[in-house]
């Protein structure tokens, strides 16, 4: 026993030098401070694990501190550290990963002065290493209508015209080059148009060049049809005709000069339905949002078969809608319940793939340990409350934080439920603790979500503002309601089997990864993956169980109280 204690004293300390100092990053200055010291010592960057271990702690921080004041320039860095190692390996996949990393910034930060830069170093790396001149152009392009005022437009733009114009977007008539990017006197084009479907709304895109006039009609006969007429505006070349929509509320969306001044963009419907229409900036464009169900659209498999979800960026809806061969499972989108009741919880496992989430002492991965209980609970979910459960991810892949509660909206999920393992770097803290999103309207909190977003202020005011209605005070109320009940099952329950399990109380705070979700939803840190103690309760099957049976019995007693309101 005792020699057994000392051995584990001695491990203790060893790895607790490690854990400190390399595993779980510390503040943006220091992770600064140690990309400098790589990227001066050709020594250092001999070493791929230098490498490694500097983008796992990039990595740590810019999913752990979303709300950091340097959040960009961990992206930012994270994608250069990608990027250096790409030169120092030679490794097209280490290219293809900085490439990715670059884009996520962009995607996630379209308004960030680092999103230009992000964009063209993308470019540069899939020309140079990866020999893509198609998804080079493609890079340039997206920056120069994304970023038109950015500094790099003008290096970008020498670019597009020095590059050839990949095959599908070469002009049919014998024309000067396609130009996208609006120049002083020029008329907006409409550059692309794209679209999805929601479980409540489907959403045509319109990208334009410049800001334009609209003229909106509707003719709502026997075929009813919505149709733009954006004033003083070209058709940009390279877009089709026709893009069919048929999700059951749009057929098609059709855009075509109408004569020298106007472009008209026709919406083909199924049946009379509202919409509305916004204007948005940066980049320019049209939003228009046609309210009501589609009949039925296709998901992905959830927990039985393969990956959760595949990537959902607004573009690629489409394409996973349009495409059979992705199509594993159709689901009817339920339809608007009165009962309030609960049928589909989607459980998220976080993290996973390439971001490990916190690691332990013992070299535990936060992301393992999160998709057993996942596992888990959507077990005993089924079991126990005869519902339906959907995992965002079903084994060891890679999600963005808003690919996940967009899943949930779209399979029209009742709650949202993200489970994770909280982490510090002196591995003292121990404890579980629930979140829950607030929104609450004042400016900080709005501030807060534009930038997590990705967004900006006036946009979350604007369009976004559909997010937040649909995010509105009573769905607030409920988290907060689902987060106390989880909480305090928890707490309960582990107390009955385990010794210092620490209540650390319900938190709010707009969290990226659940931002957007339309249901009740809660994020559970279900025990300190830094802390010897708790990180052997979460490796073991029994513990992972535990907390699930906890949580289900969170949500029944949160059920429960929904009947009560029902009834009243
Ligand atoms: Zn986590």
């Amino acid at each position: 026993m005792k020699l057994k204690y000392l051995l584990s004293l001695v491990l203790i300390l060893l790895l607790s030098v490690s854990l400190s100092g390399e595993v779980l990053a510390g503040d943006f200055s220091t992770l600064r401070h140690d990309y400098h010291q790589l990227i001066k010592s050709s020594q250092l960057q001999s070493q791929r694990r230098n490498w490694e271990k500097l983008i796992d702690k990039f990595t740590y921080f810019t999913t752990h501190h979303p709300r950091d004041k340097n959040i960009e320039k961990g992206f930012f860095l994270l994608a250069r550290t990608w990027d250096g190692l790409s030169k120092a390996s030679g490794s097209r996949r280490d290219a293809g990963a900085a490439v990715n990393h670059y884009v996520d910034l962009a995607d996630h930060f379209p308004r960030s002065y680092l999103a230009d830069d992000a964009l063209f170093a993308a470019a540069e790396i899939a020309e140079q290493q990866l020999h893509d001149r198609v998804m080079a152009y493609n890079f340039y392009l997206r920056l120069v209508k994304q970023i038109p005022r950015g500094d790099m437009v003008v290096a970008a733009q020498k670019n597009l015209d020095r590059l050839p114009v990949p095959a599908e977007k070469k002009p049919t008539q014998v024309k000067p080059r396609q130009q996208n990017y609006q120049a002083v006197g020029d008329a907006p084009r409409l550059v692309n148009i794209r679209y999805w479907s929601g479980p409540e709304y489907t959403r045509i895109v319109l990208d334009l060049t410049a800001p334009v006039v609209v003229k909106p009609n509707y003719i709502k006969g026997k075929d009813p049809r919505l149709y733009f007429d954006l004033l003083y505006t070209k058709l940009g070349t390279g877009l089709p005709a026709t893009i069919p929509v048929r999700n059951g509320l749009v057929k098609q969306v059709r855009s075509s000069r109408f004569d020298d001044q106007r472009t008209r963009v026709v919406l083909d419907l199924n049946r009379v339905a509202e919409y509305t229409l916004s204007n948005l900036e940066n980049p320019q464009r049209l939003v228009i949002d046609i309210k009501g169900q589609p009949q039925q659209m296709a998901v992905s498999t959830g927990p039985s078969g393969g990956r959760g979800v595949v990537a959902v960026a607004d573009d690629s809806i489409a394409k996973i809608l349009n495409n059979t061969s992705d199509r594993q499972s159709v689901l009817h989108v339920p339809q608007k319940r009165h009962d309030e009741g609960i049928h589909l919880i989607v459980v998220d496992a976080g993290h996973g793939g390439k971001d490990p989430g916190a690691i332990g002492p013992h070299k535990v991965y936060e992301k393992d340990v999160v998709l057993k209980m996942a596992h888990a609970l959507a077990r005993a979910l089924r079991q126990q409350m005869g519902v339906k459960v959907l995992l965002t991810r079903s084994d060891d892949h890679y999600l963005q934080l808003r690919e996940r509660t967009e899943y949930a909206n779209r399979v029209g999920a009742d709650l949202f439920i993200s489970l994770h393992a909280n982490a510090t770097k002196n591995g003292k803290a121990y404890g579980v603790e629930t979140y829950f999103l607030n929104l609450s309207k004042n400016n900080q909190a709005a501030e807060v979500a534009a930038r997590e977003n990705g967004t900006s202020l006036k946009e979350v005011g604007n369009l976004e503002g559909i997010l937040f209605d649909l995010m509105a005070n009573a769905k607030i109320n409920e988290s907060s309601r689902l987060a106390a009940e989880v909480q305090q099952a928890l707490v309960s329950n582990l107390r009955a089997h385990y010794s210092r399990v620490k209540d650390l109380g319900v938190k709010q705070g707009p969290f990226h990864v659940l931002l957007g979700a339309t249901m009740p939803s809660v994020l559970v840190e279900s025990g300190f993956i830094s802390n010897f103690r708790e990180e052997k309760r979460l490796l073991s099957s029994n513990y992972q169980k535990r907390v699930a049976a906890a949580i289900v019995k969170g949500v029944q007693k949160y059920a429960a109280t929904l009947d009560k309101v029902a009834k009243q």
